[in-house]
């Protein structure tokens, strides 16, 4: 479905939790998440409906995220479930890969095809940082069992943080040599109340075409990043710039949080609750939040922070 600025509709992304077993800085705070109730969370028959009345509208490509979506226990037949919906093609999904070693492969079986995993450090100690609680080692076995898996596309997703893992730049990108796996360079968002990053954190995404002269453009893939690679190398380098060179022209995407609230803009207040509605009801309330996409999302920077009025693990990133 076209919204009122002509951009055609095509990408869900379903967060299907908000809690986590990491508590990274740039999007939690360090307490966790205030639980909520079991009743204020869409059920999975709701998501699927709602993942159906999407399709009707010509949504084919979803990602399921989270928080962290593989916490969540009925996460394999989710998945299943929405794989089978008519008109969905794809169905990726987003992940710290800490539990994607006994995962990797029921979630490829369930129709999962493209994981996107987060890793922002190669450090031990700045991984643990940085995630307030995780080791590197439980995130390197999930890329690992990811690998074995099978999966179409395998993509790292770096948060460049100035002063944090701005040096790492190129050996993260040195994994795109070695191994079938594409790394993609995020920019820092400042979202509701998660992080207490100063302005120097906030690097646009032009230091890593800095750091790394050698890179060659490659043609752009239909996603929001603008695409690169290195010499030689079996994946390709993706640098994302929502704050510094924002991409809204160009978005297809709306965002169902994990209570039930499409979001037609990640860094707007606007939502629209499907939660207890029925097919026919989810269909007109989706129809509603496309027609309301804004054309952008304003002015976003350290002293600008996101209106989302939500951190991203209720969100999905
Ligand atoms: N737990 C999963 C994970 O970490 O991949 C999925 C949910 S997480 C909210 C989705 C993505 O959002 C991750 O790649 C994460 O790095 C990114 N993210 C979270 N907070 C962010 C922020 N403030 N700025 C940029 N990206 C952020
Ligand atoms: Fe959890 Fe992902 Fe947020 Fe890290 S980025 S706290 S792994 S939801």
């Amino acid at each position: 479905m076209l919204d009122s600025f002509g951009r055609d509709i095509t990408y869900m992304r379903v967060s299907v939790t908000e809690l986590c077993n990491l508590r990274c800085r740039y999007c939690m705070p360090a307490d966790g998440v205030c639980k909520k109730r079991h009743e204020e969370m869409l059920t999975e028959d709701e998501t699927i409906t709602a993942i159906r009345a999407a399709a009707s509208l010509g949504i084919t490509k979803l990602r399921i995220t989270g928080g962290e979506p593989l916490v969540k226990k009925n996460i394999l037949s989710i998945c299943e479930r929405a794989a089978r919906v008519p008109g969905i093609r794809e169905i990726c999904i987003t992940t710290n890969g800490t539990l994607l070693p006994s995962l990797a492969h029921p979630l490829r079986e369930a129709g999962v095809s493209r994981v996107n995993i987060s890793l922002d450090t190669l450090d031990a100690d700045k991984f643990r940082y940085i995630s307030r609680c995780g080791e590197l080692t439980q995130a390197v076995d999930g890329i690992r069992a990811a690998l074995e898996a099978g999966f179409d596309k395998i993509k790292l997703n770096t948060v460049l943080i100035g002063g944090f893992n701005d040096e790492e730049i190129p050996a993260l990108a040195e994994l795109t040599r070695r191994y079938p796996l594409d790394v993609r360079f995020i920019e820092l968002m400042p979202m509701y109340d998660s992080g207490d990053f100063g302005p120097e954190a906030f690097i646009p995404y032009t230091v890593v075409l800095d750091k790394l002269p050698e890179l060659v453009p490659v043609d752009p893939d239909g996603g929001v990043a603008k695409l690169y690679r290195l010499p030689g190398a079996l994946g390709s380098i993706g640098l994302i710039s929502p704050v510094s060179a924002h991409f809204c022209a160009a978005c297809n995407r709306i965002r169902l949080t994990a209570d039930g609230r499409l979001k037609p803009c990640l860094h707007s207040g606007d939502e629209y609750s499907l939660k207890g509605l029925d097919y026919d009801g989810m269909v007109a309330e989706l129809r509603r939040a496309i027609v309301c996409k804004p054309s952008w999302h304003g002015v976003l920077n350290a002293e600008n922070r996101s209106r989302a009025g939500r951190n991203m693990n209720q969100i999905g990133g």
